[in-house]
């Protein structure tokens, strides 16, 4: 005979309440909110209202045997770490404290790297039922994790590279008032929404691009184990421009990733066109009055209005060529680039701490300080762009671009392209039907 696994329809007919049976149930629930509605308009003065009789079942469940159904350990448990959180501090949260596995992280070359532990990221420590940790767990944001395990009497530790979860996430959104706000909940890092940034500069046109409009994002994430491995990564993105749409790409060449159009032309300029944090222009590249001099002189650079303190960025790849101090341009740097281009940096509060004359630097480094050093009426940046020696008027001098993708590099970017492309355009879509809800009425 076969195994009847749910029971037929007539089966489960006889096993429901008959409408007969529901109708006492049914004027009771009535009676019951008519009762409510009443005492929601607030008549007080009717007669006490008899609470209609409850009819209450209680059957007994069996205790569900819980012995049996959970570990009895040992259990991972993690801490968030904090900035200025050493080993210690951090296994103490976990209520971890083991002497002997301090001595041993300390003694130990692959164990010692938990010394160096990056706040925001999570310790764990699996800890058996009588308090003994058993293994500490650490993943660093490279993708290296170390795992250090007790063995006896003894500690172990090994360097493990787990092969990371790689997702995509399509996000859209709209272009905020302040730019950069809009991007919000990407938790993109400060450098992508920085090229972001430049993005819009070059191509948004010359009022920007304005608030209101729709943006689309394809964002890659990898986690190992539920963490998250590294900041999210922009692999394309769709911003509102000038009259038409910017479509970028994200194309990797060891280290660092660039942006591309589709046709491999790079959509990031060679040199930043606002090589500061919270910029304002405040004096352009004219004959001015000099505002401490007070003689009419030719501003051979940018000025950019911004907070002290604010990050100053190298403009472009190069190398360090000169870190001083002077009169005019109070403390200053000034990179070298290829091409006989150079820039300089003037006014700094402060130096990026162990910048060396010599020192090879990317488009994005950090290399000071906004200050009002030296001939300076209030904090801001006095930007030059020089072409051998010669200061160059950024308002009226075409600036080299970035070389486009060529040969391999080109051939890769193109395979990646079409992926991108189509979820772009699912991104899009979306976001659509959530700005025209009405289309599906
Ligand atoms: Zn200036």
């Amino acid at each position: 005979m076969p195994f009847q696994f749910l029971p037929n329809s007539t089966d489960l007919a006889r096993h429901l309440p008959s409408p007969r049976a529901l109708r006492p149930w049914l004027l009771g629930s009535l009676l019951l909110s008519s009762v409510f509605t009443l005492s929601a308009y607030g008549v007080a003065e009717l007669a006490p209202v008899v609470p209609p009789e409850r009819n209450v079942k209680r059957s007994e469940l069996p205790t569900p045997d819980l012995g049996s159904t959970v570990a009895s350990g040992p259990f991972w448990q993690d801490t968030l770490l904090r900035r200025g959180d050493t080993l210690g501090s951090a296994l103490h949260r976990l209520n971890a404290n083991e002497p002997s596995l301090l001595r041993f992280v300390r003694s130990d070359a692959t164990a010692r790297e938990l010394l160096e532990l990056q706040a925001g990221r999570l310790l764990k420590a699996r800890i058996d039922e009588s308090g003994k940790v058993q293994s500490i767990s650490y993943l660093h944001s490279s993708g290296k994790r170390i795992l250090v395990q007790r063995t006896g009497n003894d500690w172990n530790a090994e360097s493990q590279t787990p092969t990371p979860f790689i997702s995509q996430r399509l996000i859209n959104g709209l272009i905020k008032e302040d730019f950069l706000t809009s991007f919000a909940a990407t938790a993109l890092n400060p450098e992508t929404l920085r090229q972001l940034d430049e993005i819009k500069q070059q191509y948004g046109g010359e009022r920007g691009i304005p608030a209101g409009q729709a943006f689309s994002l394809v964002i890659e994430t990898a986690s190992v184990d539920g963490e998250t491995l590294r900041p999210p990564r922009l692999l394309a993105a769709r911003l509102p421009g000038n009259g038409r749409l910017i479509e970028v790409f994200l194309h990797h060449q060891g280290e660092t990733g660039s942006y591309y159009f589709s046709d491999g032309r790079a959509a990031l300029p060679a040199f930043l066109s606002v090589p500061v944090d919270h910029a304002a222009i405040s004096s352009s590249f004219a004959m001015r009055l000099h505002p401490v001099l007070g003689v009419w002189l030719q501003h051979k650079g940018t000025d950019f209005a911004a907070p002290a303190g604010s990050n100053i960025y190298s403009a472009a790849a190069g190398k360090v060529s000169r870190i001083g101090t002077e009169a005019g341009y109070g403390n200053f740097v000034e990179v070298e680039h290829a091409n006989g281009m150079s820039t300089l940096y003037g006014h700094m509060q402060g130096f990026a701490a162990g910048l060396k004359t010599g020192q090879a630097v990317q488009q994005g480094d950090v290399i000071g300080y906004v200050g009002s050093t030296g001939r300076s009426t209030g904090p801001h940046l006095h930007y030059e762009i020089r072409r051998n020696g010669i200061a160059l008027n950024p308002d009226n001098t075409r600036l080299p671009s970035l070389p486009a993708l060529g040969g391999q590099n080109l051939q890769a970017f193109r395979q990646q392209l079409p992926a991108l492309l189509t979820q772009l355009q699912t991104a899009s879509q979306t976001a659509l039907a959530l700005n025209h809800p009405a289309r599906f009425e």
